[in-house]
Parts: C-alpha cells; structure tokens; sequence
C-alpha cells in the first residue's frame, strides 16, 4: 500500500522517553570514576517524532515519563519542537529512563541501561493514547519496542486503530537477532511486516526481516508479501529505495565528520516518511533523508543533530546536491 498523506492525519509512535549522559573520554566501560556529559533527552521513538515534527510533520508520542527533571527536559523538547504530546503520561513513582553510554576505542558502545523498571516500562493504553490513534494517519513502529513489556501490544492495536481509517504504517526492524530466532520473536515480526507500507532496516536486518541469505532474494519477498516500499540505510554509504512503483533508486550519503552516531536511523526514517507523506517522490525524500542522517552525526547527543526543513534545504545546497531532487 501507498503511504497516507498528510491530511489523512499525524504521524504517531509509541515508546521510551529517556535521557542519555555520555562520558567525555572513549574507552571501557564505567568502573572508575569520570566526567560525564548530559543529560540528554533521548529515547529511539523519542528522536524519531522528533524530527518528523522538526521538517514539518504533525505528530505525537505516547509515552511515560517520571515526575523529575529528565521527564521535564525531554517532554519540554518535544513539545518544543512541536511534537503532539498530549498522551505523553506521567509515572506516580517511577524515574524517567536513562542510558549511560561510553564509546570504546573500536566504536563499540558500553551502556548502563534503565529503561524496563522506568517510567518508560509503564507504558499503557489510555484515553489519551486512544484519542491520539483515532485521529492518526501513520504509525511508526519500533523493533526495539519488543524490549519492553505491554508496548508491542499497544502498537498493533495503534496499527489496526490507524489501518482501518486508511493510514499507513512503518517499520525499523532495529531489533537483535538473537530476540528474532526464538518462534515466538519469528510470529511477531512477520505478523508486523504484513502491515507495513514502509520498511526500514539498517545492515543485515533487511536479511534478518526477510529470513533470506541475499539482500535480492529479500527484497523480492518483502516487496511480493506486500511491503510498498523498503528504504535500507548504509551508514556513510547512504541509503537505497526499493519499490514495484519506482524500482531501485540508490542515493550517495553526504561526506561528513561522524562524531556521535547514535540517532541518525531514527533522524533518517524520520525525514524519509515525512518528505513522503507530503508527496515527495523517492529520490528527494532520500535526499532529506541522507541529509538528516548526516547532520545527526555530527553532532554529540541523540537529538541534538536533528534538522528543520531550512537547516536540511541549507545543508543539501552547501553540498551541491539540490540538482538531484
Ligand atoms: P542507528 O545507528 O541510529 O541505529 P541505523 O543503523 O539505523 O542508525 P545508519 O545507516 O547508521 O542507520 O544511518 C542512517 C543514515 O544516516 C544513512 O543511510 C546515511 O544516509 C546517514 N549516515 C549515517 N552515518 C553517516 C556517516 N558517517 N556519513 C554520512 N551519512 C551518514
Ligand atoms: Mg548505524
């Protein structure tokens, strides 16, 4: 199926609000003492709503968060920046979640994680959530929402909510592997990708997705099980469409300097759905969509590198790109 435009309504996810503190120096882990960055506001789905609304995009998040200041931080960012987030809910007890996150000399990343037992692990179906699904035209789904009990649940019930009013809906399958081979893992995934108009995995998750060895052979099952569209990300090698509408369009990424690349799927899915839903064709949302992702890269913090419409217009002419849109 084709993407629901805009007017059909805005495009919603559902997920983990968190903070990210950073340490200042690479290396292992976090068993001495060390200077520290952040907070952050961060979070998966948290970054991508984010940049939906920051190119342009109605949107919104259903989400919890605890009554503390790395709660205020993010939810101030996102309404900031436009995001709907009237079903954003606050936990009675709980923290908002965090992540401790340390670079290693080999790019590798160690993490200090609380996520399942914050705020963020509490997510439920309220009246808010609800009211928000049945005014949605898109939903974005997560791979990494399998993490968390109850949110995989409260996503296929957003997608049947959404699909029966004729909306659409994506995938970004960033999901482990080993979380995949287990039948149950296997049931869930293919359930998912026989709802999704958009696909957007990154390396082998397209191989992992698919349950193919070759990235043809997964692309043609994908496309023949109804997929309308598959968008693989390659890091600094860019981005390739793949559709029975338009074929195979491969996009160059932008050359720039990765700093920290954390958030730059997120940023790219983002603009990719965004420049699509407004009518974009392939070739140019996958330009707004290198773009994103490049400018996420080069900035430290998940959700600092994320761009508006001008900054990615801007970014893409300094580069001496716009003639390909
Ligand atoms: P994440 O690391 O957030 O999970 P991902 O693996 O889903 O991301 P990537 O392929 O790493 O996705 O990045 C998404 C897009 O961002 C790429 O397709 C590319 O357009 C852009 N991008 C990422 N890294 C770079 C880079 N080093 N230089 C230029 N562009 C980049
Ligand atoms: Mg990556």
């Amino acid at each position: 199926m084709t993407l629901a435009p805009e007017a059909l309504g805005p495009t919603v996810t559902v997920g983990e609000i968190l903070v990210e503190i950073m340490a200042t120096t690479v290396g292992e882990g976090f068993l001495a003492p060390q200077t520290l960055i952040g907070p952050f506001p961060s979070g998966a789905p948290a970054i991508f709503i984010d940049q939906v609304a920051r190119i342009g995009g109605a949107c919104g998040i259903v989400a919890v968060v605890g009554n503390d200041d790395f709660g205020r931080l993010n939810v101030g960012r996102l309404k900031t920046d436009g995001v709907d987030v009237s079903a954003v809910a606050v936990s009675a007890d709980k923290p908002t979640g965090s992540a401790f996150v340390r670079y290693r000399t080999d790019g590798s990343r160690d993490f200090v994680y609380n996520i399942k037992h914050s705020a963020a692990g509490e997510v439920t179906t309220t009246e808010a959530a609800q009211a928000l699904f049945s005014r949605a035209g898109h939903v974005h789904v997560m791979g990494s929402a399998f993490a968390i009990a109850g949110l995989w649940s409260i996503l296929v019930e957003a997608v049947s909510i959404v699909k029966a009013r004729g909306g659409s809906v994506s995938f970004d399958p960033n999901i482990r592997k080993e979380l995949v081979q287990g039948g149950d893992g296997r049931k869930l995934i293919d359930d998912m990708i026989a709802v999704t108009d958009l696909l957007l995995p990154s390396g082998d998750e397209l191989l992992v997705a698919a349950g193919e060895t070759t990235e043809a052979a997964a692309v043609e099952r994908l496309l023949d099980l109804g997929v309308g569209e598959i968008v693989l990300k390659r890091g600094s090698e860019g981005s390739t469409h793949f559709s029975k509408a338009f074929g195979r369009v491969d996009c160059a990424a932008f050359r720039v300097e990765e700093i920290d690349p954390t958030g730059a799927g997120d940023c790219f899915g983002a603009a990719y759905l965004t420049s699509r839903r407004a009518g974009l064709p392939p070739q140019s949302a996958l330009l707004y969509a290198n773009a994103a992702g490049a400018r996420t890269v080069t900035k430290q913090g998940p959700m600092e590198g994320v761009s508006s419409k001008a900054e990615l217009d801007q970014f893409i002419a300094a580069a001496g790109r716009e003639e390909q849109a």
